[in-house]
């Protein structure tokens, strides 16, 4: 049986105040005696404030984003050494606003890949179709293209898979019209058979999370699916009922 997963995308929201409440909210919920594995994915700016509160205790914490350079003159930009520095474990690689607004491309996510694995960090790669895709009925393709991208990356002498996926369809962003349990379940059928063609061993044990529309209501008919581990949560993840309800249902 896999390990699960239950990571909140609290994308650019919240101040200190809030991370300190919405942490010790999750925390008083008992995550030792939980299945999933919980992280979360605050702004730069909050990760101090959720180490703070979180050290200690079995909440993983992670960066949105690394530029792929160690160090130098890159204004604005963070590297995956830095996010370790801040105790990160994970790190987000790919969001598909980070494709969309800011002209993230395959090759680009690749490297991001690639540094965040030297730093020490899990990437968690986000990967999904937009709307006018699945409607030209091309959600395999754009699928086989994003995962090959990084496929070369995964480490085949690796026990444990070194990355993450996560299945996120744009249409379901944000929208509250997540993927039926279903649908969702066949892409990350298909996901995985895309990574077997590269390792069987690695395909069984690599984590595949879910994410779009994730609520408390829908969380659980996503997980008795065979392939969905657990699930990248957005909104959701910005109330502590609302996550921990998503937390208990993995
Ligand atoms: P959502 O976002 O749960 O608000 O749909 C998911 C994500 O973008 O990671």
């Amino acid at each position: 049986m896999r390990p699960t997963m239950v990571a909140g995308n609290w994308k650019m929201n919240g101040l200190s105040a809030d991370a300190v409440h919405l942490t010790q909210a999750i925390l008083s919920a008992d995550l030792e005696q939980m299945r999933p594995e919980v992280v979360l994915f605050p702004p730069y700016t909050l990760l101090h404030a959720v180490t703070q509160e979180a050290k200690g205790t079995a909440l993983r914490w992670g960066g949105q984003n690394l530029f792929w350079e160690p160090n130098g003159a890159y204004t604005g930009e963070i590297s995956g050494a830095m996010l370790r520095d801040m105790g990160c474990r994970y790190v987000l690689v790919g969001h598909s606003e980070r494709r969309q607004i800011f002209a993230e491309t395959d090759e680009l996510v690749a490297r991001k890949v690639k540094a965040a694995l030297s730093s020490g960090l899990i990437p968690v790669v986000c990967v999904g179709e937009s709307e006018a895709e699945r409607a030209q009925g091309a959600t395999e393709q754009v699928l086989q293209r994003q995962v090959e991208a990084i496929l070369p990356l995964l480490n085949l002498e690796s026990n444990q898979p070194n990355l993450i996926i996560a299945y996120e369809p744009i249409w379901a962003i944000g929208t509250g019209q997540s993927a039926s349990p279903e649908e969702a379940q066949t892409v990350h059928a298909f996901i995985r058979k895309l990574v077997a063609g590269h390792s069987s061993q690695l395909a069984k044990r690599l984590i595949l999370l879910y994410g779009g529309s994730v609520k408390g209501n829908n969380a659980a008919a996503l997980f008795e699916q065979e392939d969905i581990d657990g699930a990248l949560v957005g909104g959701a993840s910005l109330s502590a009922g609302e996550f921990i309800q998503i937390c208990r249902a993995a």
